[in-house]
């Protein structure tokens, strides 16, 4: 069965959020990255809200070409902040779940836990291609800084 994939290059600067309440807090049922479901014919669900349906349903959030445009790149940088929230921020996240109750500390779910952290990456990543595109999009606006006074 092949699905149409309309023009499939022009998805890779595209990351997919909840149609529901836009966050990127979103799982597949694949081993997949959210930033790259347009590939991957599956069942995504919500975090955030709840929402599950398939991933051709996600809303796509153009991310608008910030390291170049190119589709590895991303997904480098995204493993990169994997390994390091991973690395670095284990153990703190870990508590912060704990101490706030979504996950019991007497008897820590690992695999909840690692569903925390791969979203928090992936959250992670959002929010900053997403902060790059506000910058980048405030200079193109303003491309001469004779418009500040
Ligand atoms: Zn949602």
């Amino acid at each position: 069965m092949k699905k149409e994939a309309p023009n499939s290059k022009a998805l890779n600067d595209v990351a997919y959020v909840c149609p529901q309440c836009g966050s990127a807090n979103i799982s597949t049922d694949r081993e997949s990255s959210v930033l790259q479901t347009d590939a991957v014919e599956g069942i995504a669900s919500c975090h955030n809200c709840g929402w599950t349906d398939k991933t051709t349903k996600l809303a796509a959030v153009t991310l608008g070409n910030p390291f170049g445009g190119k589709e590895q790149t991303l997904d480098a940088f995204a493993s990169d902040v994997l390994t390091t929230t991973t690395k670095e921020c284990i153990l703190p996240i870990g508590q912060l779940l704990i101490r706030w109750g979504f996950i019991d500390g007497k008897k820590i779910d690992q695999r909840q836990f690692s569903r925390y952290i791969a979203a928090i990456a992936q959250a992670t990543v959002q929010a900053i291609v997403e902060t790059r595109r506000g910058i980048a999009s405030h200079a193109k606006e303003k491309p001469n800084a004779a418009a500040r006074k």
